[in-house]
């Protein structure tokens, strides 16, 4: 089954629509395909529309296999749509031929909203308003758009070409962008609340979490969020990295350090492979660009005086739990063993910037994130939030879809401000 339509007809367009479901952007997937299914590409771009505006990037990156595809009705007894692959198709369709993100027929709004982080979740809550009257202003605190779309997923996964086609659709809608600007640093929320008629924060959170273990604190032990997001990497030739982890983050870094000339890359996970939160596609991945896995092992202590030497780990078992939905790791007794490295990548989780975050006066969540309810409002009537600074799925199309969602929180609550 190799040609778009070839796979547009495989879809049974069923009636009850589960992959639209297991959507996060609950994009009409059955009739979008129907659409390719009559080659109509246009139209099948404009059924896109009014859910996403992120088709050329979800149609790559989106786990599809735990979303969309993971629901499809075929999968019980042959494989699923290939749903991510048509959407791209569409998404890249666009781009080549210009068309452009379709508005909703009202007149311009004189409201405007401050936008605070340009990644998916900001990125596609100032489309939607745009998209129906309501201008908007991003504040950057970098100097270019995507967040970590830009600064996270490396080239290999996402075209940077295609990623700034697609935001530039977006601003072509007329939202404006201030670069160089950090919440913290360089504006408050106080000036936003003063200038603007509402402010959604989409900051993200992507601070790498730390195991807590003896030696984290050597030279050479680096965040796997961080190394990515500031590009500066050491040299890796000859060297063996260890990257402890098991989702997104450790199969990119340990992908693109690979790529970089390491020796030896050697990825850590507590669980086996079949409960890796990374997709099979990125571990298969991985594997031909020559990444190790280290199934069942937990790193104890990270060996060196002052630099990085090695890593003490030890095997686990897996048992279930009472309560837990996944198989827990227990460290096996006596199976410890050293593993000389130079350099120990941490990607076991990320968190929100606690010194910008504690200083918004918004209720948060028991893991520290901003609380937002299921539109995206926060404990203050004029301040929405989305994405991975709130109690939102860490993945690109819920953060965008936790943007929607705010957007038209944000209209709602503009219009009972106005008496309308
Ligand atoms: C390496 C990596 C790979 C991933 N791979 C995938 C994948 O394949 N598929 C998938 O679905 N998900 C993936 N994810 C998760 C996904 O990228 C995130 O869930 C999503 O990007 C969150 O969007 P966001 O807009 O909330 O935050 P971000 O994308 O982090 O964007 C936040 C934006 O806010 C800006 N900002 C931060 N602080 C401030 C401040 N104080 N003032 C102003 N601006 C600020 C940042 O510069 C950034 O532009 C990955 C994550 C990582 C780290």
């Amino acid at each position: 089954m190799n040609s778009i339509l070839e796979k547009a007809n495989y879809c049974a367009s069923c009636v009850t629509k589960p992959c639209q479901v297991g959507c996060p952007f609950n994009n009409d997937i059955t009739a979008f395909i129907k659409d390719i299914k009559n080659e109509d590409y246009e139209h099948a771009y404009r059924v896109l529309c009014q859910t996403t505006v992120l088709p050329a990037i979800c149609g790559r990156v989106c786990p599809y296999d735990k979303q969309c595809q993971g629901a499809c009705v075929k999968k019980v007894s042959y494989d699923a749509v290939r749903i991510g692959e048509l959407e791209a198709f569409i998404g890249d369709l666009s781009i080549k031929n210009n068309w452009s993100i379709v508005r909703n027929d009202c007149p311009k709004r004189w409201e405007k909203v401050a936008i605070v982080g340009g990644g998916p979740a900001g990125l596609v809550c100032a489309a939607f308003l745009a998209i129906n009257g309501i201008s908007s202003v991003i504040y950057e605190k970098h100097n270019y758009l995507g967040g970590i779309l830009s600064h996270g997923i490396p080239e290999f996964r996402l075209p940077k070409d295609i990623l700034k086609k697609t935001i530039d659709k977006i601003l072509d809608l007329g939202v404006e962008v201030k670069f160089n600007q950090e919440l913290g640093r360089d504006i408050t929320l106080d000036y936003l609340e003063k200038e603007y008629d509402a402010v959604f924060l989409g900051i993200g959170g992507n601070i790498s979490l730390k195991m807590h273990i003896p030696g984290e604190d050597l030279r050479g032990v680096y965040g796997g969020n961080e190394i990515l997001e500031n590009n500066s990497h050491p040299d890796y030739h000859g060297k063996t990295v260890i990257v402890s982890g098991g989702g997104n983050v450790a199969m990119d870094v340990s992908r693109t350090i690979k790529r970089l000339g390491a020796e030896h890359v050697y990825v850590i996970y507590r669980r086996g492979e079949k409960e890796m939160p990374a997709t099979k596609e990125e571990i298969a991945d991985a594997k031909k660009d020559g990444v190790e896995f280290l199934f069942q092992h937990n790193i104890l202590k990270i060996d060196g005086v002052t630099k990085v030497k090695g890593v003490e780990v030890i095997k686990t078992d897996l048992i279930q739990k009472e309560g837990e939905s996944r198989l827990s790791p227990v460290n096996i007794e006596g199976s410890n063993y050293h593993i000389p490295c130079d350099y120990v990548m941490m990607a076991i989780g990320s968190m929100v910037e606690e010194s910008v975050v504690s200083g918004l006066g918004l209720e948060r969540t028991p893991r520290g994130k901003v609380k937002i309810d299921q539109e995206g409002r926060t404990s203050r009537e004029n301040i929405f939030a989305g994405g991975d600074l709130t109690n939102t799925p860490g993945t690109v199309a819920f953060a965008g879809r936790s943007g929607r969602d705010a957007a038209y929180a944000i209209m709602e609550y503009l219009d009972k401000k106005n008496g309308n």
